[in-house]
């Protein structure tokens, strides 16, 4: 285990996709002095098994910049650091089954024009080409998505804190933070460190990026992080003819599903229209190490019906793994990003509602 220094200037509370960002950036900037503290191995928290999608094209313009930045970083982070993250831009459908998601997709495609962000209203007939595993006969249309692309979530997270550590960064595996240190000044309150199971250290600034902890430990010093953990679904199949690793991404909104090549077989995934809570940010297990949650094919059995519907060659295909993880959702579907009123030099990047792999380059 590494030594723990007894000062930073940046402490990173979590060594996630988004810590390992916040690591890389700071560096960048020209911080050589951060310090990344997490409390199992980097990504061991929900990075690990997150399906690695990326796409870019966001409800506001704001949010696609941010991730068209994450998907140029990522295509680009091997050739600076010499680790690969996996990406490949392999493209997105979305596909329609009523006139009101078509309506959507007009919109999306409009959006995305003012954007300036490559997107085709297409045929059923040609998304098929595009994705030919799918059924199309009951699809009215779908759009296409060029600039989709996919990642493996634990390489970008290693291959940042390799970036991070070539500049200076110092990362520190099996310790946790318990608690902050603080002053009071004329200016107001002010955070001067994190206090761990191994001692303190004394930091000019914290960075929260702890996942979905990050509640229980910004509630320590009276910030708010409204985040809570659901329990967040996807399966692995066996080989499915047709498949290859360039098969772009696909979203059957309709069916409230995804799907995305993987060793020959696809990801199906999901958000089902009743989530699943996990257990309160107040109550969650330590340790928690590249652990996943049991199987609930009842709870996943509404998406899965929707992926047969599809895709018919699932019903005699094999599932080759069943992944439930927990990951944080906030209230209004929005990051928690940024500095913390009432505590100078206090910051929080959490509460990625599944899209923190996209996010977290531009997020960092
Ligand atoms: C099934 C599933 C599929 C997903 N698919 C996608 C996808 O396709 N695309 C996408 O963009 N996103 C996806 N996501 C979401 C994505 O995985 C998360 O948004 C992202 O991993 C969040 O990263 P993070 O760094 O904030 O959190 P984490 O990866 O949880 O990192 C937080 C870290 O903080 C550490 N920590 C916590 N408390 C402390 C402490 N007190 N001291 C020290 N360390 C601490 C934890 O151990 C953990 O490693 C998916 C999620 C799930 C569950």
């Amino acid at each position: 285990m590494a030594e723990l220094p007894t000062r930073a200037r940046a402490v990173i509370v979590g060594g996630g996709v988004v810590g390992a960002s916040v690591a890389y950036h700071l560096t960048r900037l020209g911080w050589g002095d951060v310090l990344v503290l997490e409390q199992g191995r980097l990504s061991s928290g929900t990075t690990w098994h997150a399906a690695g999608l990326v796409g870019p094209l966001r409800a506001s313009e704001g949010g696609t910049r941010l991730v068209q930045y994450s998907a140029q970083l990522y295509a680009e982070l091997e050739a600076e650091t010499g680790l690969a993250t996996g990406y490949r831009n392999v493209g997105g459908v979305i596909v329609a089954r009523t006139e009101d998601r078509m309506v959507q997709l007009r919109r999306t495609a409009a959006n995305a024009a003012a954007y300036d962000l490559e997107c085709e209203l297409i045929t059923p007939e040609r998304a098929q080409e595009l994705w030919p595993v799918m059924q199309v006969e009951d699809l009215l249309g779908a759009i296409w998505l060029p600039g989709d692309g996919k990642v493996n979530p634990s390489d970008v997270t290693q291959s940042l804190a390799r970036g991070a550590r070539q500049r200076g960064a110092r990362i520190v595996e099996q310790v946790r933070v318990t608690g902050f240190t603080e002053t009071s000044t004329a200016a107001g309150r002010r955070i001067t460190g994190v206090r761990t199971d191994l001692g303190d250290v004394e930091a000019e600034v914290v960075v929260n990026c702890a996942g979905q902890w990050a509640k229980a430990l910004a509630d320590q010093v009276g910030v708010t992080v409204p985040l809570h953990s659901a329990e967040h679904f996807y399966v692995v199949t066996e080989a499915v003819e047709g498949t290859h690793p360039d098969l772009p991404i696909m979203r059957d909104p309709d069916g409230w599903t995804y799907f995305k090549e993987e060793v020959g077989g696809l990801v199906v995934g999901g958000f089902e229209p009743d989530a699943k809570p996990w257990r309160s940010p107040s109550d969650l297990p330590y340790p928690f190490e590249f652990q996943l949650l049991d199987e609930d094919w009842d709870h996943f059995s509404v998406l899965m019906d929707q992926a047969l519907l599809r895709i018919p060659a699932l019903a005699e295909t094999g599932i080759r793994k069943f992944y439930n993880g927990p990951e944080s959702f906030t209230p209004d579907n929005q990051f928690v990003l940024g500095e913390a009123p009432g505590l100078g030099g206090y910051f929080v990047a959490a509460g990625f509602n599944s899209v923190g792999i996209a996010s977290a380059g531009g997020a960092g």
